[in-house]
């Protein structure tokens, strides 16, 4: 039988750092708002079985006609989001079907997610409980005093870019985000984080093959290179 596994795409950011009007998941990227991208793929995706979409509250409307008009049948409840990433993730986790068993949660900012990216994620899940997507990183990477002064490079080989789509048991990431309210604690800037720090000893993470290409748009220069990236990626 089919899996209940939804989808919760992260669409409720400001998008300051972008410096537009609009928040950047819904600026134009090919003439499609950016948030499109990642419901294409959730809608499309056979494994998804429904989506959860959090916004802005002024922009619900603005998602209500991107989904009717889009065909994406599966998105279920388009909701306002929270002042933070983690509200958000918690708003869309605690708002998906009641009979959910696993969570796909991703950044709207990050429209090249693919569906080996979204599978990958799923499979891991269902196997050890939380996984997510990440890469390796190139450069080194220092640890710094905050007087501005390096402290020590930390060992290139252990260190992972983290991306989304991260995908969770839905018993275990719940778990961590009522733990994390009880904590009063609400800047975790992903759920791999969380899950981490609140249920390190018992709940191993895996970390699945993500992608360069799989950016986070957050300024001009992301978009121009995200424009870069479709056209390599439509040839
Ligand atoms: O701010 P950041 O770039 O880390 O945001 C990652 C994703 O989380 C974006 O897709 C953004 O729209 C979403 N977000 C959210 N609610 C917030 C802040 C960010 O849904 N309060």
């Amino acid at each position: 039988m089919q899996k209940k596994i939804t989808g919760i795409i992260l669409a409720g950011g400001k998008g300051e750092r972008a410096g537009g009007a609009l928040p950047k998941q819904f600026i134009l990227l090919n003439r499609k708002p950016l948030l499109l991208y990642s419901l294409e793929k959730f809608q499309a995706n056979p494994l998804i079985t429904d989506i959860v979409v959090v916004t802005l509250k002024k922009y619900i409307s603005k998602v209500e006609a991107l989904v009717k008009n889009n065909n994406i049948k599966k998105c279920c409840e388009i909701i306002e989001g929270g002042e933070t990433r983690q509200e958000s993730s918690f708003l869309g986790v605690g708002n998906a079907p009641s009979d959910t068993e696993y969570v796909v949660i991703h950044d709207s900012a990050r429209p090249f997610v693919t569906h080996k990216m979204i599978e990958d994620t799923i499979t891991a899940a269902i196997a050890i409980g939380s996984a997510t997507t990440a890469i390796e990183e190139t450069n080194t990477i220092a640890r710094s005093s905050s007087s501005g002064l390096m402290e020590e490079v930390l060992e290139r080989k252990y260190i992972s870019i983290i991306q989304t789509p991260q995908a969770f048991r839905y018993d275990i990431i719940i778990e961590a985000h009522l733990l994390a309210k009880a904590d009063a604690k609400s800047d975790f800037t992903d759920d791999a984080g969380l899950v981490l720090h609140y249920e390190h000893s018992e709940r191993p993470i895996k970390i699945v093959a993500g992608h360069e290409s799989n950016i986070k748009i957050t300024n001009q220069l992301d978009f121009e290179l995200a424009e870069c990236i479709l056209k390599n990626i439509s040839k």
